[in-house]
């Protein structure tokens, strides 16, 4: 535990260098690898994987795999669920989501999820429509009023996976808490997400992939296209949204096409939008925290912090801890 208060008996782990809380990975799946769902030992190497990075906070932003056993490891990162994906019918990737037959099921599916995770629940806002031959919303704005209501009646939060324009408004609207994401987003959007307070955690790591998405999808060119231009566009539309005030905060989307342990990479790339080394750093450490209502430099708190002899804001040097400490042990 931390203390403000000096301790008797103290052993000196660390001097002479920058310490601080644990990084925070805002989005990243435990029980999700590049074949989709992993078995428990794997989920639990890329938990290990996320830890020795020094990212002892994960927002699972939806799994397949039921990972809550993990709480009782004491050397495994904490990890706060969003229960399953919730889509529809072939609207995502297979085997991941609960797929709801009928929209107007949705608020009923996730009110359970609520119940289910660790205060938030993840929809799949938008997707392909092999129909349209384009991204197309998943869900009608009325479901959506019901259903994000439905989880905050539970006492839970709602974020969305968004890649393009159309879905975002009936998402924001209808009072959604985060965005995951967010390559559509225009001025409009921004405006109404600074109304309603929604948080951005746009990923850029995995934006990195929407060129292959687009290259694979050649038998839909106009998704193809959109595809490619969401991501000429991104850099410039999430730094607009952050230049407006939009809180912003650090995910990297690991499992699937983004390996574990990645979220230096995140800061390092959310920088490149135009936030400074110490917002870039906050929004995977102690503003994430803030915002997850989880402790960071707190008397009592839990002793997950991450050690480094430089200081963790220059270039190159976040990804690189010199030491972990997990609820009080030593890691790295
Ligand atoms: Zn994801």
């Amino acid at each position: 535990m931390l203390s403000a208060e000096p301790v008797a008996d103290a052993e000196t782990v660390f001097d002479g260098g920058w310490i601080i809380p644990g990084l925070v990975d805002a989005h990243c799946h435990v029980g999700l690898g590049a074949d989709g769902p992993t078995d428990f030992d794997e989920a639990v190497s890329q938990a290990e994987t996320e830890r020795d990075a020094g990212a002892l906070l994960l927002r699972d932003a939806g799994s397949p795999v039921d990972t809550r056993s993990m709480d009782d490891r004491e050397d495994l990162p904490r990890i706060i669920r969003a229960g399953r994906h919730l889509a529809r019918p072939k609207r995502y990737i297979p085997r991941l989501p609960i797929d709801v037959e009928d929209e107007s099921q949705l608020p009923t599916v996730v009110a359970e999820q609520a119940r289910w995770g660790d205060g938030w629940v993840k929809l799949v806002g938008d997707w392909i429509d092999r129909g349209v031959g384009d991204l197309a919303p998943l869900w009608s704005d009325d479901v959506l009023v019901k259903a994000v209501a439905a989880a905050h009646a539970e006492g839970a939060r709602v974020t969305a996976h968004v890649f393009g324009e159309d879905a975002l408004p009936g998402l924001i609207n209808a009072g959604i808490d985060c965005i995951e994401h967010g390559t559509g987003i225009t001025d409009d959007v921004i405006e109404s997400m600074l109304e309603h307070g929604t948080a951005l955690v746009p990923t850029l790591v995995n934006i990195e992939n929407f060129p292959d998405i687009a290259e694979a999808a050649a038998k839909y060119p106009t998704y193809a296209k959109h595809m490619r231009d969401l991501y000429a566009s991104c850099s410039a539309r999430v730094g607009a949204a952050y230049d407006a005030g939009v809180p912003i905060f650090a995910g990297t989307d690991a499992g699937g096409m983004v390996a574990h342990g990645r979220i230096a990479d995140e800061v390092a790339a959310l920088r490149t939008v135009g936030m400074s080394a110490t917002a870039a750093l906050g929004a995977a450490c102690w503003d994430a925290r803030a915002w997850l209502g989880r402790p960071a430099l707190e008397h009592g708190a839990s002793a997950d912090l991450v050690c480094y002899a430089e200081d963790p804001r220059s270039p190159g040097v976040l990804s690189h801890p010199e030491m972990v400490l997990l609820r009080g042990r030593v890691y790295g």
